[in-house]
């Protein structure tokens, strides 16, 4: 297992959308297992196959708060099927958009389709962090960041200072 490098905003593959996942290869295997190093490495809850750069639609999901209990969740091409009409409001940051925070309102519950690391089709129904974090995620497969959940203003601010950061680093 390898830690990969994340993609930080504002590096446009962020805004591409993923591919969907055929059959499971060694290779999707490999990349899941890289995943969740990285993501474990980071720390996140969540992260997204195109946030180290593999546009497929792949998402690896841990939100266990209790030390040292792991709870990894890998979903293949997650689909929303159901979302409730309650909305629930949370803090959320991103490991692309790294120590930037902003409350993003989305549907409290949610019913997700998806494969299995095995293939097979599965399907569960999530509320509380997992409800949020699926969606973040599936997000990201559609090249939408949280940061388009949240005013022109906020998000225009947050690019511009990731692009500065950018420039600097290069420099
Ligand atoms: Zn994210």
């Amino acid at each position: 297992m390898t830690i990969r490098p994340l993609v930080i905003l504002p590096d446009p593959v962020l805004r591409r959308a993923s591919d969907p996942v055929g059959p499971i290869t060694a290779e999707i295997r490999t990349l899941v297992a890289d995943m969740f190093e990285t993501m474990y490495d980071a720390p996140g809850v969540g992260l997204a196959a195109i946030q180290i750069g593999v546009a497929k639609r792949v998402v690896t999901i841990d939100t266990s708060k209790e030390e040292g209990v792991r709870d990894a969740k890998v979903f293949i091409n997650p689909e929303i099927i159901w979302s409730s009409e309650e909305m629930r409001v949370y803090d959320e940051g991103c490991l692309s958009i790294p120590e930037y925070y902003g409350e993003v309102e989305r549907p409290d519950r949610v019913r997700v389709r998806f494969r299995d690391i095995d293939g097979n089709e599965q399907e569960i129904e999530a509320g509380g962090l997992l409800s949020t974090c699926i969606q973040h995620e599936i997000d990201h497969l559609n090249g939408v960041l949280f940061i388009d959940h949240l005013s022109k203003l906020k998000r225009d601010r947050v690019i511009k200072k990731f692009a500065k950061a950018a420039k600097r680093d290069a420099a």
